[in-house]
């Protein structure tokens, strides 16, 4: 059986400190988080700031639900 990737590790600037954001998702949504100040934020805003690992993984999420 076929998982997707639960997180992935983006380019994007935490907002609250120096740490680079993950992008990360539960069954029905997902969310960026950041390793170091543990802080979740949500995908909107980041969504027209996408990197790669963002798009790649946003591509899989949408793929799982089909
Ligand atoms: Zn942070």
């Amino acid at each position: 059986m076929y998982f997707a990737p639960r997180q992935a590790q983006t380019t994007l600037q935490c907002p609250h400190c120096p740490g680079k954001l993950q992008i990360a998702r539960t069954c029905h949504e997902a969310y960026m988080r950041c390793p170091e100040c543990g802080r979740r934020f949500p995908l909107q805003q980041f969504i027209a700031r996408a990197d790669d690992a963002m798009e790649h993984f946003l591509e899989s999420l949408y793929v799982d639900r089909v």
